[in-house]
Parts: structure tokens; C-alpha cells; sequence
């Protein structure tokens, strides 16, 4: 099975309420930023907030892997941390995310599940993420702006893509601060589960 991630291609604004919540218009394009290969989080159950941090929100999301055809084959339940008080400064400078969003640890990923049919996730697939045991976030993947195939096509066509790649395919409204001691649960329902205790 493939393991390592070298890139993360993430996609912004892809649900309707959270572009909104965060006052953003709805792109026409998918909106694509990066986070380093080296952020993920995977099987360890501590999220080490930067010393540095203001406010880190979560943004829980559906993250897809590709296999050396570049095709999707596995998913898991994933966050996009985001350092929201920085990320507000660096779009009003209209300078680069990075900062906000690429932090160590900036992105915890739960268990991995196979795909057999993509169309199917899109359909019937749902994110919720629960902070000390409260519903913060839910969202169905046929809410997407973009839709999956969609997403991966404008990926591969733009980007040196890498077998063992991630995509992450943007969040739902009800992004909000994480603090220390907090529990986080998030789900892709019934197929991925990741919990993690805030420090
Ligand atoms: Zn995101």
C-alpha cells in the first residue's frame, strides 16, 4: 500500500456556506493552495498546537489518495488546520497562505478507507466533526462545488502530481478555534473515524 504523501493539493471554497461564513465569494475555478507532504498527522492521537498560535481553526475534510495510475483509491477523514487570525492578514496583503496553513501537524488524517465507486462517496458521503463531544461541522459531499472528478481532473491537468498524492476537497461551514485540551472527533460517516486530543 502506498504511504507516503510527498504533496497536498488542497482545495478552498468548495462548499457554498463556508465561503460565505468567512465573507468569500464562490469561485468560477476550482481555488487550489498547498500544504507540505510533512504536515500530516497519521495514526498519532496528539496535535501540537505551534507556540507561535493565535487562532488555529479546524476545518475537517474529505481527503482523497491517488495510486501510480494517479487514480483515487483510498480516503480518510482528514482537518486543514488553518491559523485564521494570520490567514485574514496574509489575504488582505495578498500574499501566500503558507504560513497559515502549513504548519507542523496542520493536518491530522484518520483511518483510511478503500473507494470502489467514487460516485457513490459523492452521493451518499458525509463529514461531521464533533469538539468535546459537540456537532461543530457537518457537510454532504453532493453539496461540493466542484465535484470530486471534477477536483482531481483540474488537479492533474495543472500539477505535477505524484503517485501516494493527497487531495483534500475543502470544508464545510462551522469552522471555528481549537484550543488546548480539547477532544476532537471527526468522520467521513461510516468509513473513517480520527480522534485526537488538543496540547
Ligand atoms: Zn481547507
Amino acid at each position: 500500500m502506498l504511504k507516503q504523501v510527498r504533496n497536498i493539493w488542497c482545495v478552498g471554497r468548495n462548499y457554498g456556506e463556508h465561503a460565505r461564513e468567512l465573507g468569500n465569494a464562490i469561485p468560477e475555478q476550482p481555488l487550489i493552495f498547498l500544504k507540505a507532504g510533512s504536515t500530516i498527522l497519521e495514526s498519532e492521537k496528539l496535535i501540537h498546537l505551534p507556540p507561535w498560535a493565535g487562532e488555529i481553526h479546524h476545518e475537517v475534510e474529505l481527503a482523497l489518495f491517488l495510486d501510480e495510475n494517479l487514480q483515487v483509491f483510498e480516503g480518510a477523514v482528514a482537518l486543514d488546520l488553518t491559523a485564521r487570525d494570520l490567514q485574514s492578514v496574509l489575504k488582505k496583503q495578498g500574499h501566500p497562505w503558507t504560513l497559515a496553513k502549513s504548519f507542523k501537524d496542520s493536518c491530522p488524517i484518520g483511518e483510511r478507507f478503500k473507494i470502489s465507486n467514487l460516485d457513490k462517496l459523492q452521493q451518499n458521503g458525509a463529514l461531521r466533526l464533533f469538539v468535546n463531544d459537540q456537532q461543530k461541522q457537518s457537510g454532504n459531499f453532493k453539496d461540493m462545488i466542484f465535484p470530486i472528478q471534477d477536483l482531481v481532473q483540474y488537479i492533474l491537468m495543472h500539477f505535477p502530481v505524484c503517485p501516494g498524492d493527497m487531495i483534500l476537497t475543502g470544508t464545510p461551514a462551522g469552522v471555528a478555534a481549537i484550543h488546548s485540551g480539547d477532544r476532537l472527533r471527526a468522520e467521513v460517516v461510516g468509513k473513517s473515524l480520527g480522534t485526537w486530543q488538543v496540547v
